[in-house]
């Protein structure tokens, strides 16, 4: 038996840190919506009691650091199941990259597995099992559009914002996540965006406010570290894309583009010298 998933990339329209909190993790406000970036996983039911990973990706750990083993061996456990998997990663999302590549691996996995051994979890529980793997992998399950609070793991669902073209670049440099949020201060962010105003905009559909109200606090610490960075926004602004922001802690740069005429234009000049870019559309 097989079964296949897509693993869609997310990217953050806001992110806001609140705090940090006594456990180490930062209080966060984050409005995230999926693009039709994705992986895709192939899950085949084995016989024996074990996981395997591949993928044609030659730089991502196969063994028990990768999040989709992780997932599945978090199902098989506490679901008591004896058979096992073999998980194929078809990786398109560029990794380490600020869009979740991994947590929606994780997220395809539990949904997957939950098909495969037709053990009828319903999802918010699948959501609270992504939480034990990941801050992301919660929203990664259900996907669409929504508010996270708490360290990213409570969601609100909302309204998908107006469908656009994305326009995303990754340039070739590491970013760790926990050096950035190690970086953050939250008591000395000069503005923060609001994500009151971003669900406003996207509630009344309004492409143009949603531009504006695009706002992400880890920014100010990638930018800094990584002025390349911000040379890529520049470039994105300057070859027209609508609005222009770095998706979660980085280096991924992200355009929003309304007009399809003005797509290739942006990809072709971002290509110029950055290997590393996709144009797709948001997913609804
Ligand atoms: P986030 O936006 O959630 O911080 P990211 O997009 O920055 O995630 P990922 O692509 O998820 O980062 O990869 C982060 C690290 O996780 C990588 O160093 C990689 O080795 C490891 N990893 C584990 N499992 C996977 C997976 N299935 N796909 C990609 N990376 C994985």
């Amino acid at each position: 038996m097989k079964m296949y998933e897509k693993a869609p990339a997310k990217i953050n329209l806001m992110l806001d840190v609140l705090s940090k909190r006594a456990d180490g993790f930062h209080e966060v406000e984050m409005i995230m919506t999926m693009v039709d970036l994705a992986d895709r996983l192939e899950l085949s039911e084995l016989k024996r009691d074990s996981i395997i990973i591949s993928s044609q990706a030659g730089y991502i750990p196969l063994d028990e650091k990768n999040l989709a083993f992780q997932a599945a061996r978090l199902i098989k456990d506490r679901y008591n199941v004896k058979s096992g998997v073999h998980i194929h990663l078809d990786k398109r999302i560029p990794v380490a990259a600020g869009l979740a590549g991994g947590s929606s691996d994780a997220a395809a996995t539990l949904r997957g597995l939950n098909r495969l051994w037709r053990l009828g979890i319903p999802a918010q529980e699948l959501q609270e099992l992504g939480a034990e793997l990941g801050s992301d992998v919660p929203f990664c399950v259900t996907g669409g559009t929504a508010l996270a609070t708490g360290r990213g793991e409570r969601l609100t669902p909302i309204q998908s914002p107006p469908q656009c073209w994305v326009v995303l670049a990754k340039p070739p440099i590491n970013v760790s996540t926990a050096e950035v949020y190690g970086r953050v201060r939250a008591n000395s962010i000069a503005v923060h965006p609001s994500a009151s105003r971003m669900q406003a905009a996207i509630e009344a559909g309004d492409f143009a406010a949603v531009c504006a109200g695009l706002g992400n606090v880890l920014e100010d610490v990638t930018l800094k570290l990584h002025p390349e960075v911000q040379q890529l926004k520049e470039a994105m602004v300057k070859l027209g894309a609508d609005g222009v922001l770095m998706s979660g802690s980085g280096p991924t740069v992200f355009g929003l583009v309304s007009k399809q005429s003005k797509v290739a234009r942006i990809y072709n000049g971002l290509r110029g010298f950055c290997k590393e870019v996709y144009a797709v559309r948001s997913l609804s």
